[in-house]
């Protein structure tokens, strides 16, 4: 299953191309306050999914094309994200004193893990505000992974029973000496799209094409199965620190070929399996007073 939200807060089934808006299907999900540190959507997907297909039988499609696309998880609780886990973005990271900043690139073993703020989140329609032109701000594309049910502490081998789907997502990330956390949680700084593609339909998550390219020039491409901590270990991970639960994203890592934006770009995001995505960069709008 491939689900979407799209145009203002809709939701919708995507199938050969075409958008079912589904969005009654959500009617069940009332909370109250104190809101669930969990996004109530991906926790109930798999008792919505009967009645997600019944409502796309009675409705018109869309061209996904022509929707504007929002993030498929609204309400991630956390987005735990792996720093340098291809070995070649290990080896340009190292090379390039404007990706190191004289700081020693450790490997992911001794880093471990970072969180991004969840404000950070846009769907592909709502593109990139660059904060800081004057400074180097670099596109990242990873494999999203979003967990469907809590993993404490659980193992590599039943780690990818936690997971509810995959989606592509764009670390972006102003270079500089601060901590990966302030330089990588800018609004707008994490592109989740443009679908979420159940668990059921990847077979194998550590066999997926990456590519970007930006303004057609491809500047990433390489493919899953080179990640140095697979994504079933990085699940297990992550569980280890702390529970993950329904919503939660976790951003892989990026391949080489990291390299600049600036307003202007159009970046196109593609994960074989899961879709592709194409995302403007502009410059941040002035603060509001
Ligand atoms: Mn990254």
């Amino acid at each position: 299953m491939r689900l979407c939200r799209f145009a203002e807060d809709r939701f919708g089934l995507v199938r050969d191309g075409q958008v079912f808006d589904v969005t009654p299907a959500l009617k069940p999900l009332s909370y109250h306050y104190p809101l669930p540190r969990f996004d109530p959507l991906i926790a109930h997907l798999a008792t919505l999914r009967a009645d997600i297909e019944q409502h796309a039988a009675k409705t018109a499609g869309r061209p996904l094309a022509e929707v504007g696309l929002l993030s498929p998880v609204a309400n991630p609780g956390k987005i735990v994200a792996a720093p340098v886990n291809y070995r070649k973005h290990l080896e340009e990271a190292r090379a390039d004193a404007s990706i190191h900043h004289q700081k020693q690139v450790e490997e992911i073993q001794r880093v471990g893990l970072f969180l991004k703020a969840t404000s950070s989140v846009v769907g592909p329609s709502q593109g990139v505000a660059i904060r800081h032109p004057e400074r180097r701000t670099d596109h990242e594309i990873e494999l999203a992974v979003v967990i469907g049910r809590p993993a404490d502490r659980v193992s590599a081998s039943r780690a990818l029973e936690h997971v509810a789907g995959y989606c592509i997502g764009l670390d972006i990330t102003v270079r500089g000496p601060e901590e990966r956390s302030l330089r990588k949680s800018i609004d707008s700084y994490t592109v989740l799209g443009p679908c979420l593609v159940t668990a059921d339909e990847v077979a194998d998550p550590s066999r997926l094409d990456l590519l970007l390219t930006v303004n057609g020039e491809t500047r990433q491409k390489a493919n899953t199965s080179d990640l140095i901590i697979g994504v079933a270990e990085l699940i297990a991970y992550a569980s280890s620190f702390y529970t993950l639960m329904p919503g939660d994203v976790l951003l892989t890592g990026t391949p080489e070929g990291v390299a600049p934006i600036q307003a202007g770009d159009l970046m196109t995001a593609t994960i074989g399996g899961i879709g592709s995505m194409d995302i403007s960069v502009r410059a941040a709008e002035a603060a509001k007073t």
